[in-house]
């Protein structure tokens, strides 16, 4: 899954959400879009230092505190863990969280989406938004 539509447009982002453009904010985006795993903030700040070792970890949590409330980054507390980030803009999807690794995994089910518009309905609901977390371990 791609966020490549946004990929030139990082100061405007920057500056739509009240924030001042440097390079060290830049180096931030770049990271969060980039990103198919969902990272925490240390992992945010780790990988923003490979790109510009001069970002500090006021900035990024600033940062991406800022962008998650004006909406520009969904946040995820999955099993309780580490606040884990990833840009709001992208299809929609559900997470599979593999419990001994923490890993992430992304997947689409027309089924799912299907059935869960069926339950609503069955309710007298229209589903507004929803979000499904498979919390698993290795079968076998
Ligand atoms: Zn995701």
């Amino acid at each position: 899954m791609s966020s490549k539509f946004f990929i030139d447009n990082d100061d405007a982002v920057l500056r739509d959400a009240g924030l001042r453009v440097t390079k060290q904010r830049l180096a931030i985006m770049r990271v969060l879009f980039e990103a198919e795993d969902h990272p925490d903030a240390e992992q945010v700040l780790a990988r923003a230092r490979e790109r510009d070792a001069s970002v500090s970890q006021a900035t990024t949590y600033r940062t991406l505190a800022v962008l998650a409330e004006k909406g520009v980054l969904q946040t995820h507390t999955f099993d309780g863990g580490m606040t884990r980030f990833e840009v709001s803009n992208r299809p929609h999807h559900d997470h599979l969280i593999d419990m001994d690794t923490g890993d992430v995994m992304e997947f689409v089910s027309d089924e799912i989406e299907r059935l869960q518009r069926k339950i609503a309905a069955e309710h007298g609901y229209e589903i507004v938004a929803h979000r499904l977390e498979l919390y698993c371990r290795k079968a076998g």
